[in-house]
């Protein structure tokens, strides 16, 4: 179970660091990917993505959903069962439903 702030993962402009390891920084992608995907339709129960789950050799999908208080989303692999929390991606660039 991954918990993750997505602040933790930017620099103060917002972006992925390139000078990030190379593994923080494919996780750092797949989490802006999954802000980015959930924000769109903000789904409230657990939806298939286009987005492939990041473990080797797993050719899942990754399926996402905001919790009930919308302030965690909820990212899960139906085929590795790999799962995570993000928090803190409301200020990221990746979200589409800014008021
Ligand atoms: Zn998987």
């Amino acid at each position: 179970m991954y918990i993750s702030d997505m602040t933790h993962f930017l620099n103060e402009k917002g972006n992925i660091p390139k000078e990030m390891p190379t593994e923080a920084r494919e996780l750092a992608s797949f989490f802006a990917l999954v802000v980015d995907c959930t924000t769109k339709t903000m789904p409230l129960k657990l939806t298939p993505t286009a987005i492939r789950c990041f473990n080797r050799g797993c050719h899942g999908l990754i399926n996402t959903t905001l919790k009930p208080n919308k302030k965690e989303i909820h990212w899960y692999c139906p085929e590795c069962e790999n799962e995570g929390v993000i928090n803190n991606w409301e200020g990221t660039k990746w979200n589409n439903n800014k008021k």
